[in-house]
């Protein structure tokens, strides 16, 4: 029988520094907070569908790219929810509802999200233009990069007080973009793996398999987050045929199976390490 052995002889009592106490504390609640980053499981996923209410995003043969998003988180969701049953998935939006952009990378803080997806679609003035392309947060490299970033963005123009929101943003000024490329740098490297892997599997589709690749510009619905973000650009409404492809069930069926794909490849690398 293991005998008691009293730690202070003669009942002496230690008087603690307050300062020592708050010390242990504020250690214990520390380890215990970031016990979400250090076991490098992913247990939360924000899902975000682009546009809603007011903002219907690009439109283009009477297809609205914000029923097009909607559809399509509903079934990454589905498809996460299903396979991994302990893995938390929000979406910012799952009605045709207006969501301010800071609001939706908001939704993923405040849910300590693993991982942040915005689903969009892309248009081109050009209707031969098709393909997927994922964007993480970074300098726009080229014109076609920061016009989709542009477009993007210009959604805050439907919301109250978006200079006030958004330090001063100004949508139509080239430099107003790239102010939003300044954080998230700590996710980078891992937006960029999430987003190379989610381009893979895009390339292997059947119906089709376009991918215009990974790509970086100042988006503010990735300002922000503080987790691995990306931005995919599902294909171009302006396209007829890629337009065809997103509006029918088994095209959305298809692209949303390609990013979950992507995304248990994503959750093996990186709970493996
Ligand atoms: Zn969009």
């Amino acid at each position: 029988m293991a005998k008691f052995i009293p730690l202070q002889k003669n009942n002496t009592k230690v008087k603690r520094p307050i300062s020592i106490t708050l010390c242990v504390l504020f250690i214990l609640l520390s380890s215990f907070t970031n016990t979400r980053l250090l076991d490098n499981k992913i247990k939360v996923v924000v899902i975000d569908a682009g546009h809603g209410g007011k903002d219907p995003g690009s439109i283009s043969g009477g297809v609205k790219e914000k029923d097009i998003t909607l559809a399509i988180v509903k079934k990454l969701g589905a498809l996460i929810k299903k396979e991994y049953p302990t893995i938390k998935v929000y979406y910012t939006r799952l009605s045709d509802s207006f969501i301010e952009l800071g609001e939706r990378g908001s939704i993923a803080n405040r849910n300590n999200a693993d991982l942040f997806i915005s689903i969009h679609c892309n248009h081109s003035g050009n209707s031969t233009a098709h393909g997927s392309e994922t964007y993480v947060m970074g300098t726009h490299k080229n014109a076609t990069n920061l016009e989709v970033a542009k477009r993007e963005n210009s959604a805050v123009l439907l919301e109250e007080d978006y200079k006030e929101s958004y330090d001063g943003f100004d949508p139509n000024s080239p430099e107003g973009h790239i102010i939003f490329t300044f954080y998230q740098n700590a996710f980078r490297e891992q937006s960029i793996d999430f987003a190379s892997k989610v381009e893979s599997h895009l390339s292997k589709r059947k119906k089709t398999n376009k991918s215009r690749g990974v790509k970086e510009a100042g988006f503010i619905v990735l300002w922000k987050s503080a987790m691995p973000s990306v931005l995919i650009e599902s294909g171009f409404i302006s396209n007829p045929d890629e337009r065809k492809y997103l509006k029918s069930d088994s095209g959305k069926v298809e692209f949303a199976n390609a990013v979950f794909s992507a995304f248990k490849d994503y959750k093996k690398g990186v709970e493996k390490e």
